[in-house]
């Protein structure tokens, strides 16, 4: 059974973290690493991470919690703000 390597197009890590593609794109946080296109498998969010971070790598978008739709709340927390501030300067 052939292995995938972590930077290898099609791996998969443990958090349903997909790799799309090698951007070829240096890393500005890591000298000498290249920025790697993932793919969520979750919510399907592209983003990059460096080479080294791939087999550990969390989706950025939905990380904040551990279930539900994080994006979702957060957008409903700041329509409620919006509202309540609409409210109190009428
Ligand atoms: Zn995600």
């Amino acid at each position: 059974m052939p292995r995938f390597q972590t930077t290898d197009p099609g791996y998969r890590n443990k958090h349903g973290q997909t790799v799309i593609a090698r951007t070829g794109f240096p890393s500005e946080s890591f000298p000498g690493q290249t920025i790697y296109h993932l793919r969520c498998g979750h919510c399907g969010h592209d983003y990059g991470s460096n080479g080294s971070d791939i087999h550990k790598r969390r989706c950025p978008a939905t990380r904040m919690g551990p279930k539900g739709n994080p994006s979702a709340i957060r957008l409903r927390i700041f329509s409620l703000r919006k509202a309540s501030k609409t409210c109190g300067i009428l």
